[in-house]
């Protein structure tokens, strides 16, 4: 997911418009003018108003209620490595 499009976002949950990063893992690549454009690999997303967190896994944010998620994105927002914020320059 590029890291732009989060001011698109809304809580599925509460309709809060402004979700926030908590912990990614990013990537970059440079785009035709040579500008770093950065791309959110994984990591997790939350709701400052509801607290609920949304997964990004394999470039995918998962913006569904947490009734919603399968189990393997259940395992994913409680068992992510929070120390993990390497960023990786391509
Ligand atoms: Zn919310």
């Amino acid at each position: 997911m590029k890291k732009d499009l989060l001011n698109l976002l809304k809580c599925p949950s509460c309709g809060h418009d402004e979700i926030h990063i908590e912990h990614i893992y990013s990537r970059y690549t440079l785009n035709e003018q040579n500008k770093k454009i950065e791309f959110i690999k994984e990591g997790l997303l939350k709701c400052p108003k509801c607290n609920m967190i949304y997964p990004i896994i394999a470039d995918v944010p998962t913006l569904l209620r947490e009734s919603q998620f399968i189990d393997s994105e259940k395992a994913f927002c409680q068992n992510y490595d929070k120390n993990r914020e390497t960023v990786v320059l391509i």
